[in-house]
């Protein structure tokens, strides 16, 4: 068999990332995935026309430019600025928490009322604090928005999304979130954001054309033994407890599942991204996939609509492993197994799998151009 430089195993965005960047470096690469389809989590299937995150709603954000110049240079992206509406009881809230959520939570006008009212909200989580930081999400969120916000747009969001109390998960979950004293929706403080124009598959063939792939190919069952008479090094990006074949036990992962249907409707809610911040429904939120890419008279010269109701589990085996679960347990062995897979010869682990990091899309791309030699 051919003696490719690498073997990548996974086509998502490191995957995909590194073998551009390799190819352009004269190396040769055979890329694998176990899935039916290139892309990893960023592709998408095309239903009425609409292109669908099959693997949940994918948003681009950076404020890197190097890495914002490079995806564009694939493939141009769109303006899509991300404005997600919260659904709690049947009344709508903006996100992230800014002035329009304040004003809808407590009829407050002005930054000054608003933040009056956030300091009376949150005067008794401060002072249980006593000078500490905030040692896990629900005192992160108490300290920085009040109760009321996170009684009603965080506590039962959190709890269907990760499966576990506010108090048992670690602050930084939603420090990624801004608050913000102006009328502004826009969900990321990024500089650059958007979709790609005709969606990421053509990202991702961009990034792949001219490499060898081959999909329905899994890593363990067809390479993990000989992969050395096939390349010289590897990529991994799949899941880094499996690579060791779970020696020092298993990562826990959160994972969701997907109610995808066809609505003969053009607009169905008016927005890509609902998030329903109670127990009443069972899903966390519905992504309507047709806003992310169509806007204006394009949403109603397209009949129907797509959307999808996003479910988050607990994975379990044959699942996919989609979101680290970052509590103390999972990271210090997560810390055990990266240093294992430092002492791994010619492998590279990868991507949000491979290093069991909570990565966006930007960050992974970002990791792989700063890779000096191919
Ligand atoms: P992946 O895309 O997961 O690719 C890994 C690939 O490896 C997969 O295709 C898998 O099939 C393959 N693989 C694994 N094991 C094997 C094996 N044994 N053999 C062969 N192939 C294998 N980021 C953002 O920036 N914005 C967002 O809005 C956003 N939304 C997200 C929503 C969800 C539900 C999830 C789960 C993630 C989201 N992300 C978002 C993060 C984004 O998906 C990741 O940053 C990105 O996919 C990381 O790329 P990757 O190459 O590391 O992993
Ligand atoms: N979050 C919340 N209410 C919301 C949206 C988010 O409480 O309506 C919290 C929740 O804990 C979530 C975290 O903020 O895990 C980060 O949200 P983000 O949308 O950034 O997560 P993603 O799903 O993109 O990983």
């Amino acid at each position: 068999m051919k003696k490719y430089d690498y073997l990548i195993v996974g086509s998502g965005l490191f995957g995909a990332t590194f073998a551009y960047r390799a190819k352009r470096a004269g190396k040769t690469c055979l890329v694998i995935d176990k899935r039916p389809q290139l892309g990893g989590n960023v592709y998408c299937e095309n239903v009425e026309g609409i292109n669908v995150h099959k693997y949940g709603a994918h948003i681009f954000h950076t404020s890197n430019k190097r890495v914002w110049d490079f995806v564009n240079s694939i493939v141009e992206f769109n303006r899509y600025t991300n404005s997600p509406v919260a659904n709690y009881h049947g009344k709508l809230y903006n996100l992230p928490f800014n002035m329009n959520t304040f004003y809808q939570m407590w009829g407050v006008t002005t930054p000054a009322q608003a933040e009056a009212k956030i300091a009376e909200q949150k005067a008794e989580a401060v002072a249980a604090l006593n000078g500490r930081e905030p040692a896990n999400l629900e005192e992160q969120a108490l300290t920085l928005v009040g109760r009321d916000i996170f009684e009603k747009l965080i506590k039962e969001y959190t709890e269907k999304q990760w499966g576990r109390k506010c108090s048992e998960l670690p602050a930084f979950i939603i420090k990624r979130l801004p608050v913000r004293m102006v009328f502004d929706n826009n969900y990321f403080n990024d500089k650059y954001q958007g979709i790609p124009i005709g969606g990421y598959n053509k990202l991702v063939e961009g990034l792949l054309e001219g490499v060898e792939c081959k999909t329905n190919v899994d890593f363990f069952a067809e390479y993990k033994n000989s992969w050395r008479d096939v390349a010289d090094k590897l990529v991994y990006t799949g899941a880094v407890d499996e690579y060791f074949d779970y020696k020092l036990g298993k990562l826990d992962w959160r994972t969701v599942s997907f109610k995808t249907r066809v609505e003969d409707t053009p607009n169905f809610q008016g927005n890509a991204v609902v998030n329903y911040t109670s127990h009443d429904e069972p899903y966390t939120r519905i992504i309507e996939h047709k806003h992310f890419e169509m806007f204006g008279a394009a949403v109603y010269d397209c009949k129907k609509t797509v959307v999808s109701e996003e479910y988050s589990t607990e994975y379990k085996d044959g699942m996919e492993p989609y979101y680290p679960v970052n509590n103390d347990r999972n990271n210090a062995l997560a810390e055990e197994y990266r240093k294992l897979a430092l002492q791994e010869k010619d492998v590279i682990f990868g991507g949000r799998l491979g290093q069991y990091k909570y990565f966006d899309m930007a960050p992974v791309i970002e990791q792989v151009l700063n890779i000096e030699k191919f």
